[in-house]
């Protein structure tokens, strides 16, 4: 038996083999739980499927674009049909427009400030009034920030502002969610070799920076990413919520 064995969750952001998404959903998955996975549109339909039918053939794939609250209402819908209640959500999602990533900051759109938040942001605030009434007996909604959200770093521009609002949303909703015992965390991850992450300009340069600096001399591997978010998923981290927990091999400490 799993730490997680009994409990069901819904999650989102699996593009690949790659993705941050993926690590926690097979960790999820060895501990356990039950899954419901998420995708954007049909051009990852196959490969999301492939990835999730690795749990079972009657793993349920739904889409969902997550700047849409029907999409939202309607995979919960379905999550609560499957399972009666869930416990468990992961929020591993985000987007910026290309070029927001690339100038300055102060160059940013109005639209693409818009879209960044909404996309990487807001959708928490949504996903997590859909999921609460399902979660009956309590449950963990773990949503992944990163560093950017607190300091500068070049180019990650209007992606840290949504990152900022993303931890500050954790904050109210762990407020707000408490007392029927659900708990919202985030995971800071350090640097990841993802999808997401090839668009930020100079990617490869931080991935160089976290090992010659971080505490630990290394990047993080997508498993450390599963096994924290398990542990937030367990009754372990009961009392644990509105939190940001780093999983950077240690970089966040660093003041120079
Ligand atoms: P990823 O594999 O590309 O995952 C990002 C996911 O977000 C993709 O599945 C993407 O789908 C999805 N997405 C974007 N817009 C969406 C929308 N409107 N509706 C639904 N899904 C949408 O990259 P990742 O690195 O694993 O990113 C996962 C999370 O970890 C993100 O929140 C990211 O900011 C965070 N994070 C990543 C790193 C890193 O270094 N990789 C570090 C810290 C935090 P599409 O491909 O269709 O857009």
């Amino acid at each position: 038996m799993g730490i997680l064995t009994g409990k069901c969750g819904v999650v989102f952001g699996v593009a690949n083999k790659r993705s941050i998404a993926w690590a926690i959903a097979q960790a999820w998955h060895q501990a356990g739980a039950r899954l419901v996975f998420t995708y954007q549109g049909e051009r990852l339909k196959d490969n999301v499927h492939q990835l999730a039918e690795t749990f079972g053939a009657d793993t349920l794939i739904l889409p969902c674009d997550v700047t849409r609250d029907e999409d939202i209402q309607s995979v919960f819908a379905q999550a609560g049909q499957a399972f009666g209640s869930i416990s468990l959500v992961l929020h591993s999602v985000a987007f910026a427009p290309r070029e927001a990533l690339e100038g300055d900051f102060v160059s940013t759109s109005r639209e693409a400030f818009r879209v960044a938040h909404d996309v990487s942001a807001y959708s928490l605030v949504a996903i997590a009034r859909e999921a609460a009434p399902l979660m009956t007996d309590g449950g963990s909604i773990v949503a992944m920030t990163y560093y950017g959200a607190e300091k500068v770093v070049p180019k990650y521009n209007v992606m840290g502002v949504a990152k900022a609002s993303l931890e500050a949303c954790t904050r109210y909703l762990a407020y707000d969610l408490g007392p029927r015992k659900i708990r919202v965390n985030c995971i800071s991850a350090g640097p990841v070799n993802t999808l997401a992450a090839r668009g930020i300009a100079g990617f490869s340069e931080m991935l160089k920076i976290y090992e010659a600096r971080a505490p630990l001399k290394r990047n993080v591997v997508p498993e450390e990413l599963g096994a924290t978010a398990t542990f937030l998923a367990s009754d372990g981290a009961a009392a644990i919520t509105g939190q940001v927990l780093y999983v950077d091999g240690g970089y966040q400490i660093m003041g120079m």
